[in-house]
């Protein structure tokens, strides 16, 4: 034998170590599946999905041909919510593509160590439905998610007050606010934004509650103590429905929600950015909900929320928080909601809120205690 042939012969041995299984997962590729079909290489493997939805969890096994709409119609065989209801959340990176994309050209999002695909379901089954004020299906779920963010207290705003005066007081005509449950008197407002001030809206998961803020249903308890609870999202009517039924927000024996506000009443606004170019984003204008329900105002109205631009309009009502991003890992420091609590009940006797700057909320006395 040659050195040559030699070298051959190692470099094939090489070859076939390589082609062994070497972990776990690779063994699995060599497996059958529960059927008993053996998996060629022209064959492909099946893909397994695991939904969760209000505390269970439901799996399916999907052809890698298969598509979005298959996924969502096997769901729909486990849980009665149809896919026009259903939301599938953290299932791929960023927005999840039209229903004829096929499962496997999908960027799925899997837990580390898993090879199951595990992704939460947002849906309400037919019969516990709650009113829907509004066609809004063909509203995207977020018109503008740009990062972009600024505190209008410290920006000129550039807004076009007429043009700003003429929408809000068009909106204010087509809003219609819904109470789920009944103003009490002598209470304050606070209005809450949702999505990463709430919860994690796009961390993977196998349960909502792992994306839920530390202390969520703590704080919303007593806040309720002293204030009527608004729910103002930049998402669609449905969507919403969705997120504060799974996260448990309408149903919690300790507080109640007055009522909850989505896309459609908020309005959008151009103004300026620090280099002249010009920025269009959506506000939350308290004004519409003051007009609905004149005993609030400027006096005692609080707006909470990650996105301080949402206070455009209302800047001195404004509370600016932290996101609450990558829940996994935040959720075992972020006690954000623990302060902000504190801070509410420090303030409750304040008559005029506006003496307040919120904007330095976290050095008010006693919040840090
Ligand atoms: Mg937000």
């Amino acid at each position: 034998m040659t050195m040559d042939q030699q070298n051959l012969l190692s470099v094939q041995a090489d070859a076939s170590a390589l082609l062994q299984p070497t972990n776990e997962n690779n063994k699995r590729a060599f497996q059958t599946d529960g059927e008993g079909q053996e998996h060629s290489h022209n064959k492909k493997r099946p893909m397994t999905f695991i939904a969760s939805w209000q505390k269970k969890t439901y799996t399916m096994s999907c052809t890698p041909e298969e598509t979005v709409e298959q996924l969502k119609l096997k769901l729909q065989g486990l849980t009665n919510v149809r896919p026009q209801n259903m939301k599938l959340l953290n299932l791929v990176k960023g927005k999840l593509p039209s229903d004829d994309t096929c499962l496997e050209s999908l960027s799925l999002r899997r837990k580390p160590g898993s090879n199951a695909v595990e992704f939460l379901m947002l849906g309400t089954a037919d019969a516990n439905i709650f009113k829907d004020p509004d066609q809004v299906d063909t509203l995207p779920d977020v018109l503008n998610d740009l990062e972009y963010d600024y505190f209008p207290s410290d920006h000129p705003t550039h807004l076009d007050q007429a043009k700003v005066q003429k929408k809000l007081k068009e909106t204010t005509e087509k809003t219609t606010i819904r109470l789920i449950n009944p103003l009490r008197e002598g209470k304050k407002l606070l209005v809450m934004d949702l999505d990463y001030t709430l919860f994690d809206c796009k961390s993977p998961a196998s349960h909502i509650s792992e994306l839920m803020r530390p202390g969520m249903h703590s704080y919303l308890t007593s806040a309720y103590e002293h204030y009527d609870i608004v729910i103002w999202s930049q998402t669609s009517w449905r969507t919403l429905e969705a997120k504060v039924t799974e996260l448990g927000i309408l149903s919690h024996p300790d507080y109640k929600i007055a009522f909850v506000m989505d896309i459609s009443t908020m309005i959008s606004v151009t103004t300026l950015k620090a280099d002249g170019s010009e920025f269009k984003h959506q506000v939350k204008a308290l004004d519409i909900i003051w007009s609905k329900f004149p005993q609030f105002s400027a006096k005692n109205t609080i707006h909470v929320d990650d996105l301080s631009r949402n206070f455009a309009l209302n800047p001195k009502c404004g509370l600016k928080i932290s996101a609450f991003k990558h829940a996994p890992v935040k959720r075992l420091t972020d006690r954000e909601l623990y302060y902000v609590a504190r801070y509410l009940l420090l303030i409750v006797n304040v008559d005029d809120f506006t003496i307040l700057n919120h904007k330095r909320w976290r050095s008010y006395p006693g919040v840090l205690e």
